[in-house]
């Protein structure tokens, strides 16, 4: 495993300084043991004008093996011979990267005692990593490397030359050259994206891999276009520490873009004059928004319940309309509030509106006595994202314990599935969905639930309606029945409320 480094230089300010951003002397060649093999650094030149360090590898697959083993991870007995033959010494990217911060750290944390100001400028700078596995080709390396300001070549390697029709390895010929980068910067991207190019199992990775990656990726990873899939493959796709790590990555976005939120720049973006702007749709989740506060305003809502508020998108735009005297959000999770509270800004609030809006965590499976007395509650793709046997449960949370004068409901259409472009048939639109209705499987559900508790429902497409299979969501607004005996403080249905321990059994049950 094999990469270059080289920059430019003039007599005033000579290549040669690449020696001490790096902290290592051009004129010998040194040597490091790691606990995987040996890092190499050589200078194959090193001129005022043209200087370049080397980093070469070599891994010892056998001592990587037993640090394998070491932790616990070495795999059954007749799996071995597989462990010691493969690509590993060869192409060991993940290995570079530790290798790099190992024998680079201070250039990489951009310290330079004697030429500080020079690890601050950017330099040009040619980097070359002659085979770089590249899961996901060559137009993934651009993806990756483009937006931070290198400019990119790339080439496939043919798996054999002899043997063109074979065709392409996994492997890249990778060069990238910029003038407006740091050493450091330069380094902290490598570190970070040669990785996650190889996109191999990393046997370290442990929690605190997500400090690394937040640490090497400041100032470049939190509005990296693909941060999402950096993040996935560099913590080796456990979800547990993506998750994490995405959630902190969300905060350091929220906290750079001060007033305005991503969002909100999409859509003003969407919504600006510039032609080629105009032809894009209006996001799907404006229209949903829009229509819900239509239905709140026609039913003339103050007081207002958002179920499953999520990051705090919908209780943004109630609290812009006076008409919303009370906001209440509630979760199941944690860290969707915690990201609704930072969006909102509930800490910098003024004394008055801060008055207005709440957040409190809490489960839609069981009643509860805070939810009681509003005049609507909104659940905005929620409900299919609780199991079918536990909807009875919401259902009776909401319609039969809290009970609030108007709910609107909006779920996906399922039949619009085939009109997505990027979904696969068969597929629902979010990995957490655990079903996607019809518009008849909706319609049945409402007028069953309205029908139960003494509400009537009304449906309204939400998005551009297709003429064959419907709009994008689908919506209910349920009004409570005038008159009708289940109403509101009926005592015969307050005594009828449920227990969270009673809804439990009867969701076991079902
Ligand atoms: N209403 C928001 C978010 C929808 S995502 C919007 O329209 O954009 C679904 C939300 O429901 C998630 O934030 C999830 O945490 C929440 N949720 C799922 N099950 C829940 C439950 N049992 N109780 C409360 N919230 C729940």
């Amino acid at each position: 495993m094999f990469l270059t480094i080289t920059t430019t230089g003039t007599p005033e300010h000579p290549a040669t300084d690449l020696g001490f951003l790096l902290h290592k002397h051009p004129d010998k060649a040194q040597a490091f043991s790691t606990s995987f093999g040996t890092a190499h650094v050589l200078y194959p030149e090193a001129e005022d004008q043209r200087c370049t360090a080397a980093l070469l590898l070599e891994v010892d697959a056998v001592a990587l093996v037993r640090r394998g083993r070491g932790k616990g991870r070495g795999g059954a007995p007749d799996a071995a011979l597989a462990q010691y033959v493969n690509d590993r010494p060869y192409a060991a990217s993940s290995l570079l990267a530790v290798a790099l911060s190992n024998v680079f750290s201070s250039a990489m944390r951009g310290v330079c005692k004697s030429r500080p100001e020079r690890a601050a400028e950017p330099l040009p700078l040619r980097v070359e990593v002659p085979a770089l596995p590249a899961r996901g080709g060559p137009g993934l390396v651009q993806r990756l490397f483009e937006p931070l300001g290198w400019a990119v070549t790339v080439e496939a390697v043919p798996l054999d030359t002899e043997f063109p029709e074979w065709g392409d390895s996994r492997y890249v010929r990778l060069v990238l050259e910029s003038a407006a980068l740091t050493l450091a910067e330069a380094l902290r991207h490598l570190y970070v994206l040669l990785p996650v190019l190889d996109d191999a199992k990393h046997y370290w990775v442990s929690p605190d891999e997500v400090d690394k990656l937040l640490r090497a990726g400041e100032g470049w990873l939190p509005g990296h276009p693909e941060h999402k899939l950096i993040t996935s493959r560099y913590l080796s796709r456990r979800w547990s520490l993506t998750r994490e790590a995405m959630d902190r990555l969300e905060l350091i976005r929220l906290a750079e873009t001060d007033d305005s939120d991503v969002e909100d720049i999409d859509n003003a973006v969407a919504q600006e004059t510039a032609p080629e702007a105009e032809e894009k749709p209006t996001p799907l989740a404006v229209h949903r928004r829009e229509a819900i506060l239509t239905a709140l305003r026609d039913h003339g809502a103050a007081r207002v319940l958002d179920l499953g508020c999520g990051e705090g998108h919908l209780v943004r735009e109630l609290l812009k309309e006076p008409r919303f005297t009370e906001i209440v959000g509630v979760d199941v999770s944690v860290r969707a509030l915690t990201i609704a509270s930072r969006r909102l800004k509930l800490d910098r609030m003024g004394e008055r509106q801060a008055a207005r809006v709440n957040l409190f965590q809490g489960s839609l499976a069981y009643t509860d006595k805070r939810l009681g007395g509003y005049d609507a509650a909104v659940l905005s793709e929620v409900i299919e994202h609780l199991d079918l046997p536990r909807l009875p449960a919401l259902e009776y949370a909401v319609f039969g314990s809290a009970r609030p004068r108007t709910v609107v409901v909006t779920t996906p259409n399922v039949e619009y599935n085939v009109r997505w472009e990027t979904l696969p048939a068969g597929h629902v639109r979010h990995r957490d969905h655990r079903f996607e209705w019809t518009r008849e499987e909706f319609r049945t559900w409402a007028e069953a639930v309205a029908e139960r508790h003494g509400y009537t429902a009304e449906f309204r497409p939400v998005g551009p309606e297709d003429p064959e299979v419907g709009p994008p969501t689908q919506m209910a607004v349920f009004t409570q029945a005038a008159n009708d005996p289940k109403t509101a403080n009926d005592p015969k249905t307050a005594k009828t409320a449920k227990t969270a321990d009673e809804n439990q059994k009867e969701a076991k049950a079902a």
